[in-house]
C-alpha cells in the first residue's frame, strides 16, 4: 500500500560483498555523476555501501562502493580502491534510496549521494583528546583544597578533558594542568564519546484523552509491524503531538532510532520543551544552523547509534540511520519540505520511501494534511487518524470576514476599523493579539510619484522591498542590497519616491499610532536569527511581556500561546493572486494554520480576515468551518483539470544568461515535446521570476496521467532535444511552486 508514484520499491537490508579481483562499482558525491568501476586489491574485501577512498585521475576521492561493476571495462585498465574509511557503513536503504530519487527525480545517482555525504570531516574518527586521571605511583606534592577537589572527584570517575575535571571539582584547568606537571595525574589519550542524552521512553506523558489514547495505540500498534502510512488528521491543540509521541517512545522502547521531520526548524523551541518534557532530554537536531562541529559529531553519532531520536528539516533524511523505527512528518502539508535548489525533491514524499525502503511505519501529521496526502488516505493508501477536537474541549476560534471593499481603511493605512477596534478590546481585556502578514520589510514597492517609475533588483524580475529598520532596499531573490536612492534613478526628482503596500515594518508603525501603549514585537525570518533568539522571543510572549504579535508565516504554524485570544490577517488574499493551481489549498492551508494560534486557551479565540474577495471559497471554508468541504471542492476542481494528485506534473525550467540561447533551447524543447500516452506539454513561458541572479527563465509544463510514469518520457526528451551548452535544464518533478 503505496502512493503510486512510489511504485517499485524494494526493501533490503542485506550488503553484497566483493573480494580480490572483484570490479565494484563506487559511487562518488559528485553532481554529474554515476558510479565508476575499481577494482579490490589483494587481502582486501568490501561491501555495498562501505565509504572507501579511491583515486580519481590525480587526486584522492571519497565515495560509497554501489554493487557489482557494471561497465565494459578491461580489468587491467582499473584502478584499485586505496581503502576502507573507518565509519560505518552507508545503510542498505541509503543506498537504495539515493539511487531511488535518482530515479524519481532524474537527478544523477551522485548528486543525490551528495546529500547522504554532506558532512565530508565525519568520516574520520573523532581526535583522541587529552584526558587526565591519578597517576598509578604519584609522588609528594603539596596538598590545597581545589587539588583536593581534584583527587577526590578522579578517585571515583573515569579519565576526563582538564576543562571536564575543573568544572566538576570547581577549580580552574590550572589546577588539573598543575597536578599534571607534578606527576600527580597522568595524561593519556581518550576517544571524545560525545555526550548523547538518551531518550527515556518510560517516563509519564500527559494523561491522553480516550480519543487521544486510541489514535495512540494504534500508532504503537503499528511500531515494529513494518510499513505503513498512517495520516494523523487533527484541528490545532487536538494533541496531535503527545500522540504520536508514544509511537516515538514505543519506537524507542523496541531499540530503534526515531527521525522525526519538521519544518523551519529554528522555531522548534516549543516542540524541544514538549520533547524534553515527555523523553527527560533533548533529540539531536538537525538543521541548517548547526555548527560544522555539531553537524560532524552528529553525522557520526547517528552511524554509530549513540543518538536514538533525531528532529531535523529535510536533509535530516539523509542521515545514515541503522536501526530506524519510525518516520514522522510534522506538519506533511508544508511547502517548505520541497527542496527548490540543488537536487528538486519533496521530503516529505521521499520520508515515505524512505520508510518504505526500510519497512517501517511513516506518521504523517497536519491540522491541513495536503490534498495528496488526503486523497491516498480515501484511495485506500495510507490509513488515518483523526483528532476532531481541541483538548481540554476549547472551540475553535470564529472567523470573520472584513469586507475591505466597504469597511477598509482610509487610504495608505491597513487596519479597517473592525479590527483597529477589535485589538483595542483586546489589550483592554489584557489579552495578547497577533496581526498576520506574510511580508517581510516595510513596503514591497517604492516608486517615483512623477514618473512612476518602480525601483527594481538589477539582477531578478522583481521589486525591491525597503526595509526601513536597516535602511535598505533589498531583493528577496538574490539577496541584492542596496541604499535608498535620494532622488529618482529615471526622472532624477528628488523626494518623489514613495513606498507603497504595507510590510510588518509598515503594519508597526501604524500601530504605534494607534496603540502606543501596545508592546509590540515584529517576527519576521529577517528579525528572528536562530533558535536562541526565537526561544526568547516564545518566552517574552508567553510571560505576556508582548501584547502585540506582528507576525510573517513564521509564528503561523506549531505555537500555542494561551494568551493570544485575537487574530488579525491583515490581507488575506495575498497567494491567492498568482494563479497557480495550488493557491488556492496553500492561502487555506495557511490561514487555517494562522486562525488556530487564536483562543488555544480558556477563553474563546476570534480571528478577522480583511479580503477584498470575500465570496473566496477559501473565505467562505474559513468562515464557515469547513474544511472538508474545502478538501471536496478542491479536490473536485483539480480531478476535472487533472492536476494533481488526480494527474501528474514535471516542470522544466530553462535558465542560462544568454537569453537568446535560453529561448533556442526553450523552443527546441517545444518542438520535440512528447506527445502521446495523454502526455501533454505547455510552454515555453516565461517564468514568474523570467529573470533570476542574473539568468533569464522560461518554463515548459509536462503533464502527464496518473497511470503514466512521467520520467523515462522526460529523460529522453531532454536527451533528444537541440539544447546549447551554456543553457541549463533544471527539472522538477511534482512541482509546488512555480517562481
Ligand atoms: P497539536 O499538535 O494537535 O496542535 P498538541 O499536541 O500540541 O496539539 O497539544 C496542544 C496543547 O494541549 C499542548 O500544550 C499539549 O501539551 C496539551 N495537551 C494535549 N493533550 C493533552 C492531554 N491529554 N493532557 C494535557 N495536556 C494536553
Ligand atoms: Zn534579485
Amino acid at each position: 500500500m503505496h502512493d503510486e508514484r512510489f511504485t517499485q520499491v524494494n526493501v533490503t537490508k542485506e550488503h553484497a560483498r566483493y573480494m580480490a579481483g572483484d570490479r565494484v562499482a563506487v559511487l562518488l558525491p559528485l553532481p554529474l555523476a554515476g558510479p565508476y568501476d575499481y577494482l579490490v586489491g589483494a587481502g582486501a574485501e568490501y561491501a555495498t555501501g562501505d565509504i572507501v577512498d579511491v583515486p580519481l585521475g590525480n587526486r584522492r576521492a571519497t565515495g560509497v562502493v554501489w554493487g557489482a561493476a557494471t561497465g565494459e571495462v578491461d580489468a587491467s585498465k582499473l584502478r584499485e580502491i586505496y581503502g576502507r574509511r573507518d565509519v560505518p557503513p552507508l545503510p542498505a536503504s541509503l543506498v537504495k534510496l539515493t539511487d531511488w530519487i535518482s530515479r524519481y527525480t532524474l537527478y544523477p545517482q551522485g548528486a543525490v549521494l551528495r546529500m547522504a555525504l554532506s558532512v565530508p570531516d565525519a568520516l574520520d574518527p573523532p581526535k583522541p583528546e587529552t584526558a587526565y586521571t591519578l597517576a598509578a605511583d604519584p609522588p609528594e606534592f603539596r596538598s590545597t583544597k581545589a587539588r583536593d577537589r581534584v583527587i577526590a572527584f578522579l578517585s571515583e570517575n573515569p579519565p576526563l578533558p582538564a576543562a571536564d575535571i575543573a568544572r566538576e571539582a570547581g577549580c580552574g584547568a590550572s589546577v588539573v594542568k598543575g597536578l599534571a606537571d607534578a606527576g600527580v595525574l597522568a595524561a593519556i589519550k581518550v576517544q571524545p564519546d560525545g555526550d548523547w542524552p538518551v531518550p527515556d521512553p518510560a517516563r509519564d506523558g500527559v494523561v491522553l484523552s480516550e480519543i487521544q489514547a486510541a489514535a495512540a495505540n494504534d500508532l504503537c500498534d503499528g511500531v515494529g509491524k513494518g510499513f505503513a502510512v498512517t495520516l494523523i488528521d487533527g484541528v490545532p491543540g487536538s494533541g496531535k503531538t503527545e500522540v504520536y509521541f508514544e509511537a516515538v517512545a514505543r519506537a524507542l522502547a523496541d531499540g530503534r532510532q526515531v527521525l522525526v521531520m519538521l519544518p523551519e526548524i529554528a522555531l522548534g523551541a516549543q516542540w524541544l520543551a514538549r520533547f524534553r518534557d515527555r523523553f527527560g532530554t533533548e533529540p539531536a537536531m538537525w538543521h541548517s544552523e548547526l555548527t560544522g562541529a555539531r553537524r560532524r559529531d552528529t553525522w557520526r553519532a547517528v552511524a554509530e547509534g549513540k543518538v536514538r531520536v533525531v528532529v531535523g528539516a529535510r536533509s535530516a533524511l539523509f542521515l545514515p540511520f541503522h536501526e530506524l523505527g519510525l518516520i514522522v512528518v510534522d506538519e506533511e502539508h508544508d511547502g517548505s519540505f520541497k527542496q527548490e535548489d540543488g537536487v528538486v525533491y519533496h521530503a516529505r514524499d521521499m520520508a515515505v520511501v524512505r520508510a518504505q525502503l526500510e519497512d517501517i511505519p511513516a506518521v504523517l501529521v497536519s491540522a491541513t494534511p495536503s490534498l495528496e496526502s488526503v486523497t491516498n488516505v480515501r484511495r485506500g493508501r495510507y490509513r488515518e487518524v483523526t483528532l476532531p477536537s481541541r483538548h481540554g474541549g476549547a472551540d475553535l476560534a470564529d472567523v470573520e470576514v472584513i469586507d475591505m471593499r466597504k469597511d477598509g481603511p482610509a487610504r495608505g493605512h491597513w487596519l479597517s476599523p473592525m479590527l483597529a477596534e477589535a485589538l483595542a478590546e483586546t489589550f483592554e481585556a489584557g489579552d495578547q493579539a497577533m496581526l498576520f502578514l506574510n511580508r517581510r520589510g516595510y513596503a514591497p514597492l517604492t516608486l517615483c510619484r512623477t514618473c512612476g517609475h518602480r525601483l527594481q533588483c538589477p539582477r531578478c524580475t522583481a521589486w525591491l522591498v525597503e526595509h526601513r529598520l536597516v535602511g535598505r532596499l533589498q531583493c528577496h531573490h538574490c539577496g541584492f542590497q542596496t541604499k535608498p536612492p535620494e532622488q529618482c534613478p529615471n526622472c532624477e526628482d528628488t523626494e518623489s519616491m514613495v513606498p507603497c503596500g504595507p510590510g510588518v515594518e509598515r503594519l508597526a508603525e501604524e500601530i504605534q499610532l494607534l496603540f502606543p501603549e501596545a508592546r509590540t514585537v515584529i517576527a519576521a525570518s529577517d528579525m528572528v536569527h536562530g533558535p536562541k533568539q526565537a526561544a526568547e522571543l516564545v518566552r517574552m510572549i508567553e510571560e505576556k511581556e508582548i501584547d502585540l504579535i506582528i507576525g510573517t508565516q513564521i509564528v503561523a504554524k506549531g505555537y500555542h500561546f494561551p494568551g493570544l485570544t485575537l487574530v488579525g490577517v491583515v490581507d488575506a488574499d495575498l497567494g491567492l493572486s498568482g494563479g497557480e493551481f495550488r493557491a488556492a489549498e496553500k492561502t487555506f492551508q495557511l490561514l487555517y494554520q494562522v486562525a488556530g494560534r487564536a483562543g488555544r486557551g480558556d477563553r474563546p479565540g476570534r480571528v478577522f480576515l480583511q479580503t477584498y474577495m470575500p465570496d473566496h471559497n477559501v473565505m467562505k471554508a474559513l468562515t464557515a468551518g469547513d474544511r472538508d468541504a474545502f478538501i471536496d471542492a478542491e479536490s473536485a476542481a483539480r480531478e476535472a483539470a487533472h492536476m494533481p494528485p488526480f494527474g501528474r506534473l514535471v516542470a522544466l525550467i530553462v535558465s542560462g544568461r544568454d537569453e537568446a540561447a535560453v529561448d533556442g533551447a526553450a523552443a527546441g524543447l517545444a518542438r520535440t515535446a512528447p506527445r502521446n500516452d495523454g502526455i501533454r506539454v505547455l510552454g515555453p513561458a516565461p517564468a514568474p521570476l523570467a529573470l533570476l541572479r542574473g539568468r533569464h527563465r522560461r518554463r515548459l509544463l509536462l503533464s502527464a496521467p496518473r497511470a503514466v510514469n512521467p520520467q523515462g518520457v522526460v529523460r529522453d526528451w531532454i536527451a533528444r532535444a537541440p539544447i546549447a551548452k551554456k543553457v541549463r535544464v533544471q527539472v522538477d518533478v511534482d512541482p509546488v511552486s512555480f517562481f
